[in-house]
């Protein structure tokens, strides 16, 4: 009953405005004989203003404060990506030095084995001068060509071995480089996130008595709207000024209507896409020269 009530008042003031407005064009000087009621609707219009300044003002200093939760927000992850990117990258180097161990391990095994299968042969050979026999013989011409395909064996396992040993050489060698890169960036960024974190964290703490400061100023009821406008929002942004005819916030175009109505500054006009408080942009220019 009280809200129809307010309408029906804002809708006949709105009336006589325009009336006025109309009058004051053909004779100016008729407005100056109602200076009375013109000089409330100038306070009342002063009032509104008043709080979309206010509203600007606040607005403004949270944006502040988001970019610095911005600027802090981003680099502690992009530490913890390089940490992790380096510890898992250390790993595959521990690895690849184990094997790489293993590897020369095993050649060295194989290189034992030919030099065994090498004395071996030298035995038979000198056994060979002494056989009795044709079966004794070709046991031992036998043998020695037994001991001579078990190193051509080794000789292949120490090949394939050693190509192992340099392909993992070359792939060790390339990740310490890597790792080494990556320390670089990891020590400029943490370098940076504590300059970062002492640098905002005074400006932050005078941010947040600012808000305080404002908030004191706006009234509770502008102030719950502004701030579950301001969750809402994706960019944290609840008061934004119209752009291009357009709504600062979502970029949708005003209605002309509206944005007469917006300069009035009888009411505080919302985006009818967003919900955003729209503010006219020269009054946002004021809130920056008062400030
Ligand atoms: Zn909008």
């Amino acid at each position: 009953m009280a809200k129809e009530t307010t309408t029906k008042k804002t809708t006949t003031a709105k009336k006589s405005t325009k009336a006025k407005a109309e009058t004051a064009v053909a004779e100016p000087e008729v407005s100056t004989t109602v200076a009375t009621p013109e000089a409330n609707i100038n306070s009342a219009d002063r009032t509104i203003a008043d709080k979309l300044i206010a509203l600007s003002r606040l607005q403004e200093t949270f944006t502040k404060i988001d970019h610095i939760k911005t600027l802090r927000g981003e680099l502690p992850l992009e530490v913890q990506d390089l940490e992790d990117e380096i510890e898992g990258m250390e790993t595959r180097l521990k690895h690849l030095e184990e094997d790489s161990k293993r590897q020369v391990q095993a050649v060295a095994t194989e290189k034992a084995k030919i030099q065994k299968a090498q004395d071996r042969i030298e035995q038979f050979k000198e056994q060979l001068n002494n056989v009795k026999n044709n079966r004794e013989y070709d046991n031992l011409s036998k043998e020695i060509e037994f001991q001579g395909l078990e190193i051509e064996l080794s000789q292949k396992r120490i090949n394939e071995g050693n190509t192992e040993i340099q392909h993992r050489k070359e792939r060790i060698a390339s990740l310490k480089e890597t790792i080494a890169e990556r320390r670089v960036d990891l020590e400029a960024k943490q370098e940076e996130l504590s300059r970062i974190k002492g640098e905002t964290k005074q400006e932050e703490e005078a941010l947040r008595s600012e808000v305080i400061r404002l908030e004191e100023g706006i009234e509770e009821r502008l102030l719950h709207a502004f701030n579950r406008i301001r969750e809402g929002a994706r960019n944290g942004l609840a008061v934004v000024p119209i752009d291009r005819d357009a709504c600062g916030g979502c970029f949708n175009k005003i209605p002309p209507q509206r944005q007469v109505d917006l300069k009035l500054h009888k009411k505080i006009i919302v985006c009818e896409y967003c919900g955003r408080i729209l503010v006219d942009p020269e009054l946002v220019e004021e809130a920056h020269q008062h400030n």
